[in-house]
């Protein structure tokens, strides 16, 4: 690969660190989620990158190896498990446009008839959260091997606590569900279904295993390291292109604008964004902007695509 040739190992791993150092400089700006209570305990100033490359070289800075709650990380896992279960029907169930609205937003669902606009804002990824429930008989275990078969680790796990708060806490996911079980494109019990996301939400996982288990993205779908064809090249190609347009939310354009690359945040601060026949970058610090984005993390992958020149426009 032509940027893995300008970036040897070294001085990846020291451009990293020089990034981190850049960003702990910065005001710090933002807010700790706190819409459930065991997300807002986690303290502030974590911050931690990490890249893996298509030859299985994984580089790293500051708190890379530290499990964090993946949230709506894990709607492009789920996703890629339902494209393979629904094939094209998929898309009858979910749009594939931008929302232009917050992620987890009920407005736009009311007039377009319980169809949501794609599958990684909230409405979309419980219909996803639908088809694994509907097909799987244990479908939350089926989900969590998935993604230790994708990051080769077993030691990855929900936190029980973060689960119980979704749970808890979880009543517009709620009203998102029943209202579109009410136009019928919800299958099984609400109940089984967000239980189904609320877990999916649940899972930790640090940088390092993030930017591992995403590489089938930025390889057409092959895992480069196993060998194994996680999904077909047109689902990677679909995958990728849903996350350019809206994986980073109501910033998805800017974020296009400014660093270029397929991208997906979560609310517990993690970002992970694709590189096409590189690798991949997931960064985490838990300092969200009001679009529910990590201020910093926003920020270490676009120096770092500045620098290297990953943009894939
Ligand atoms: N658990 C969160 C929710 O459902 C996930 C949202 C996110 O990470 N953007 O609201």
């Amino acid at each position: 690969m032509q940027q893995a040739e300008f970036c040897p190992i070294v001085d990846l791993t020291r451009c990293l660190t020089d990034l981190l150092f850049d960003a702990q400089q910065l005001p710090a700006e933002g807010k700790v989620a706190d819409y459930i209570p065991a997300l807002s305990e986690v303290s502030p100033t974590r911050l931690g990158i990490a890249v893996a490359t298509l030859d299985g070289k994984v580089c790293a800075a500051g708190d890379s190896q530290m499990p964090f709650s993946i949230q709506s990380l894990s709607k492009t896992f789920a996703l890629t498990m339902a494209m393979q279960l629904q094939g094209d029907e998929l898309w009858q169930r979910v749009r594939m446009e931008p929302s232009g609205q917050p992620f987890n937003s009920i407005v736009q669902l009311e007039w377009e008839q319980g169809i949501p606009r794609n599958p990684v804002i909230n409405a979309g990824a419980i219909v996803v959260a639908d088809v694994l429930a509907s097909h799987y008989s244990a479908s939350k275990n089926t989900f969590l091997m998935f993604i230790r078969r994708l990051a080769q680790c077993q030691q990855i796990y929900i936190d029980p606590k973060v689960y119980a708060s979704e749970q808890q806490h979880g009543s517009r996911n709620a009203a998102l569900a029943y209202l579109m079980k009410s136009f019928g494109n919800i299958q099984s019990e609400v109940p089984q279904v967000l239980e189904q996301y609320f877990h999916q939400c649940s899972v930790e996982m640090s940088c390092e295993q993030l930017a591992r288990s995403w590489l089938y993205l930025a390889n057409r779908g092959v895992d480069p390291v196993s060998n194994e064809q996680i999904c077909s090249r047109k689902d990677a190609h679909r995958i990728n292109a849903i996350l350019s347009t809206s994986g980073m939310y109501d910033q998805s354009g800017e974020f296009a604008f400014t660093v270029g690359l397929p991208a997906k945040s979560g609310v517990g601060g993690g970002i992970v964004a694709v590189v096409p026949n590189y690798g991949v970058i997931a960064a985490w610090s838990p300092r969200l902007n009001k679009f529910g984005n990590s201020n910093l993390a926003m920020y270490l992958i676009r120096r770092l695509a500045e620098q290297l020149g990953l943009s894939v426009y």
